[in-house]
């Protein structure tokens, strides 16, 4: 079979289980795809092509003794913040270009357990702080629409790597949209799920307080069944929550959207640097979802103009907390010939961490030093748990509440945006990450350069089941999911 690459999951584990073709013919069809295409979307930091090829091998052996799962065999990219084990994870950075994980993250070893098979892992912002993929040190990752574009951030290479048909599915991270606005900036499904579902252990961290794993795909469903893998109580993560975990696939048609009343925040659609062409086609898929019988209500988030500020205080204060571990003694990075132990610091953090990394550890320590530490952090926090207090009042009156989830479509790769107007690209998905709130971004159609837009869908807490269940049925009745990137098509 040749078009095995524009398979979805549910077809490719039918196809599996059919014995239609191999894990084996399988993985071997992604892996010449990688080497054909990659080298002009640059998405993988590693492929894996040995370690894939055994765990193909070991799933297919499984299959013949009767004992394979949905998802034995079915190939993954991981992004490499996550922690896998004998391999290198870089969290795009040179102070971790040396560093082979000597264990598993809980996602990927929940993968292996059940069967996946991984092709690599695929590249993002240095330590998940950006939002174009250009930050990593492996070099910028191209958008598969179009190759002069980012494919967003941080999970940018996971973006990529769906759209190009280089992965049927991939793991990736969100702090403040690195799961949603890749999404939407290469026209795919991406699932942020509640703080807490879906276990940090073994993921770099950025900002613990914000970070969550979650699926990225072509669909809703694609998602699902990741996700159905990915959810769980880990007892080696303190703040996952020992909750059930629901048959995300199982549910897929289980919520009804006849009566389903989405949230329209007034003030988001007032932002100013909303592209028009991102407006017009969230209120066209808004119009498709009352079609199919939800009620859309317009609600106040009077927050708004404090996502931004507060993130941005919270996110560097305790991203320069987690990244002083980096000091060239214990792992990663170290300078050559240091004079001292103070040069040894010093230099292995100068030369070590790139630009941006650099300038968060200085905002966050700052914010964190004695004497501005109430002034700034403390404050930080109160307005946290307002902006929280904001979205569950609106859960009051509302289902879901929905939002454009990036005000614009893909950046020119180097359009040189100053660090503000980028943090400013990040007002429509921070807040749920500062609230701990579930979120999911779905293509929803194009800009005027046939650049994804996507739509964001906010859920009340742990209500991952029903925003997948929406987009899911949004997604039975139109095809913007379904159509491909140009490099995709090219090599179809
Ligand atoms: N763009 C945001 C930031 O740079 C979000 C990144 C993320 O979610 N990891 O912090």
């Amino acid at each position: 079979m040749t078009d095995l690459h524009r398979l979805s999951i549910r077809e490719i584990s039918e196809g599996l289980a059919a014995a239609k073709f191999s894990s084996r013919e399988l993985t071997e069809h992604y892996l010449k795809r990688i080497a054909k295409i990659d080298p002009q979307v640059r998405s993988y930091v590693t492929v894996t092509n040995e370690v894939a090829l055994a765990q193909a091998d070991a799933a297919d052996a499984l299959r013949q003794a009767g004992q394979a799962t949905a998802l034995t065999g079915i190939p993954v990219a991981h992004k490499d913040i996550f922690c896998t084990q004998g391999i290198k994870t870089s969290a795009g950075s040179k102070m971790l270009d040396n560093f082979i994980s000597p264990y598993d993250a809980t996602v990927v070893a929940q993968g292996k357990n059940a069967g996946l098979v991984t092709l690599g892992k695929v590249n993002m912002d240095e330590f998940a702080m950006g939002s174009t993929s250009e930050s990593s040190f492996y070099g910028a990752t191209k958008n598969p629409w179009a190759l002069d574009h980012v494919p967003g951030g941080s999970s940018g290479g996971s973006a990529a790597v769906v759209a190009a048909d280089l992965a049927p599915f991939a793991t990736g991270t969100d702090t403040g949209g690195s799961i949603r606005q890749p999404a939407s900036f290469c026209g795919l499904t991406g699932l942020k799920p509640t703080y807490g579902r879906v276990s940090r252990y073994g993921i770099i961290a950025y900002a613990s307080s914000l970070d969550q794993a979650g699926p990225m795909a072509r669909s809703a469903e694609d998602c699902a069944y990741l996700m159905n893998v990915m959810a769980g109580h880990d007892s080696k993560d303190s703040t996952s929550m020992d909750k059930a975990v629901e048959d995300y696939v199982a549910n897929l048609n289980a919520t009804t959207l006849k009566g389903l009343r989405i949230g329209i925040p007034k003030q988001y659609f007032n932002v100013a640097g909303l592209d028009a062409a991102v407006k017009a086609r969230v209120e066209e898929s808004l119009k498709k979802l009352e079609e199919l019988g939800a009620v859309v209500v317009e609600i106040d988030l009077n927050m708004t103009e404090s996502y931004v500020p507060t993130y941005y205080l919270i996110a560097p204060a305790e991203a320069s907390s987690n990244l002083s571990r980096y000091d060239g003694v214990r792992y990663g990075y170290r300078a050559e010939n240091p004079q001292d132990i103070l040069d040894l610091y010093k230099r292995s953090r100068s030369e070590g961490f790139g630009a941006e990394v650099q300038r968060r550890i200085l905002i966050g320590t700052y914010a964190l030093s004695a004497g501005y530490y109430d002034a700034y952090y403390v404050k930080a926090q109160k307005v946290r748990r307002l902006i929280q207090q904001d979205f569950l009042k609106a859960f009051e009156q509302v289902d879901v509440i929905a939002a454009p989830t990036a005000p614009t479509t893909a950046y020119k790769i180097g359009a040189s945006l100053d660090p503000v107007e980028m943090y400013l690209g990040d007002i429509y998905t921070i807040a749920v990450n500062l609230a701990g709130l579930p979120a999911i971004s779905a293509p929803v159609g194009f800009d005027q350069d046939h650049l994804p837009v996507g739509l964001q869908l906010i859920g009340n807490y742990w209500s991952e089941s029903q925003l997948l269940s929406v987009v899911h049925q949004y997604q039975q009745a139109t095809d913007w999911h379904t159509q491909r990137a140009a490099i995709a098509e090219e090599n179809a």
